[in-house]
């Protein structure tokens, strides 16, 4: 970058409010996908006026500006992949005012989720959707990426909790989207807009979410199964009962081996298992809806049924289902978990017949394939897991990949339930979204002409998604 750029970011943001230092390049190249490419400059504002004044350099220079969270998104979202910029947000991390008269909360796009759950909780308010990424994620990540998690069955996703927010748009206007109001009629939803958009639209410097109140009770119930299929038949009898469990997560036996070999056995070795969450104001409720779920799982075939009130144990049964992604490249030495068809959602009574299919998959391209997710709301997650060196491996992988995504759409579904889109499913959300995609194309181009924004992701993404890889394999690419 030329040096009279850079002294033009160091007259906005100082001397400690960028670097380009090789090592902080090569660090910010990365999120938690597969992909790797190292900006040209890191710039970590403090203020919205900060960032528009940035964004106002680059739209005139056309510089690449990619917004960063946490750099925990799975399918490469936050990787500068044309260079440029990497505007870092989490000097940004500041919960600015909670009005429980109002029921909203204002935060900077830089607090982490579990750290605004903890402010939340002093009123008896909780922000729901519980990634699995709580201790890192950021709310701007999340809202960019449209985030969701656990309880997202039960209490949605991020998107439902945005009543409004301030972003920067590609020229450094700054534009107040929604409201502060828990309703509001008509009118272009430009902040809804804005959430899922992975920073292709705008940045986002300021978020009002709605708050909820935090169910007092809990209690939650394992159930394991002779089959994958059994358990997602089980998912989808309950879901179609009406009681909504706060979770449903399901674990295949490649998971729950992994868990149990890196963890010493927190759940039963078995070849698939769930574990639902009642939560209510009562225990009457919790009770109520326990007997659901155990009558539900003795009816579709379950081996086991375990109701448990006690804290240990279900810590134990939730680290286990929160650590099988780090688990999972501990299962089998010189290989590693790689997010390729990660993360997708189908109708939820179509959730046995997708696991169903992943196996066939699985078994077709002989990789391993572990499936697990918040399947209660069709959200199914997959990992591969093979040697990152060996192109054959990354070949057979891409097949299973579009194969996995092709069924999922086929049965109706989406590529992506919660992770966003990225590079890694950039292709097959194009087949996905065929109808909505010269819109798509329109509103990109009036919201950001000169293409700075993340350019190259999302419906811009041209060719394999084997590329810039963060492993050592030369002939991957
Ligand atoms: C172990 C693990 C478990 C996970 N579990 C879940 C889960 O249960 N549910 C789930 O939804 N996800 C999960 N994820 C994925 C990831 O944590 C989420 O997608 C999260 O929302 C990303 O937040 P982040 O702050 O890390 O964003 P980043 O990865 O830094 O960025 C994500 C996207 O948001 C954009 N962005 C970031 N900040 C801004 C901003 N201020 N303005 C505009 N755009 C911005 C980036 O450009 C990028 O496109 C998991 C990841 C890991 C590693």
């Amino acid at each position: 970058m030329e040096q009279r750029i850079i002294d033009s970011i160091e007259a906005i943001v100082g001397k400690d409010g960028y670097s380009t230092k090789p090592a902080d390049l090569y660090t910010y190249g990365f999120d938690a996908s597969i992909f790797h490419n190292t900006p040209d400059i890191v710039i970590q504002p403090k203020t919205t006026e900060q960032v528009s004044e940035i964004m106002k350099i680059a739209n005139k220079e056309k510089i690449p500006v990619v917004a960063r969270g946490a750099g925990t998104g799975l399918c490469g979202s936050a990787v500068p992949i044309k260079g440029g910029i990497v505007l870092a947000m989490q000097k940004m991390n500041k919960v600015k005012r909670v009005s429980v008269a109002d029921l909203w909360v204002d935060v900077e796009p830089g607090v982490i989720y579990n750290d605004l759950n903890d402010e939340l909780e002093k009123y008896g308010f909780f922000f729901p959707p519980s990634p699995g990424s709580a201790e890192a994620a950021h709310i701007g990540g999340m809202v960019a990426n449209n985030a969701s998690g656990m309880r997202a069955v039960k209490y949605g996703a991020t998107r439902d909790y945005v009543l409004g927010l301030t972003f920067v748009k590609a020229d450094g206007e700054i534009v107040r989207a929604g409201t502060r109001t828990i309703k509001d009629s008509s009118g272009y939803q430009l902040a809804r807009l804005m959430c899922g958009s992975e920073g292709t639209l705008g940045i986002i410097t300021e978020i009002t979410l709605k708050l909820t109140t935090k169910p007092k009770k809990s209690a939650y119930c394992l159930c394991t199964f002779n089959s994958i299929h059994d358990a997602g038949k089980c998912i989808a009898a309950l879901i179609a009962k009406p009681m909504i469990p706060a979770s449903c997560e399901l674990m295949d036996s490649i998971s729950i081996k992994a868990v149990n070999k890196a963890r010493g056995n927190p759940v039963p070795d078995c070849e698939a298992l769930c574990i639902f969450e009642a939560d209510g104001e009562t225990d009457e409720i919790i009770t109520r809806d326990l007997k659901i779920i155990e009558e539900v799982a003795n009816e579709t075939g379950a081996v086991t049924v375990t109701p448990s009130y006690d804290k240990k144990q279900i810590d134990a049964w939730t680290d286990a289902r929160k650590s099988i992604m780090t688990s999972l490249s501990a299962l089998k030495p010189g290989f590693s978990s790689v997010s390729l068809a990660d993360d997708m959602g189908v109708p939820i009574s179509k959730v046995p017949d997708a696991v169903k299919a992943f196996q066939e998959i699985a078994d077709k391209y002989r990789v391993t394939i572990a499936t697990y997710g918040h399947a209660g709301d069709g959200n199914l997650h997959t990992k591969m897991l093979l040697d990152p060196t060996d192109p054959d491996e990354w070949e057979r992988g891409v097949k299973a990949t579009d194969d996995i995504f092709d069924v999922c759409i086929d049965l109706g579904g989406t590529v992506t339930g919660e992770h966003g889109v990225g590079i890694a499913k950039a292709p097959k959300f194009k087949r996905e979204r065929e109808s909505e995609l010269s819109s798509i194309i329109a509103i990109k181009k009036a919201m950001d002409p000169n293409n700075i924004l993340n350019p190259g992701k999302l419906e811009q993404w041209e060719g394999s998604i084997i590329t810039n890889l963060r492993y050592p394999c030369e002939k991957c690419s």
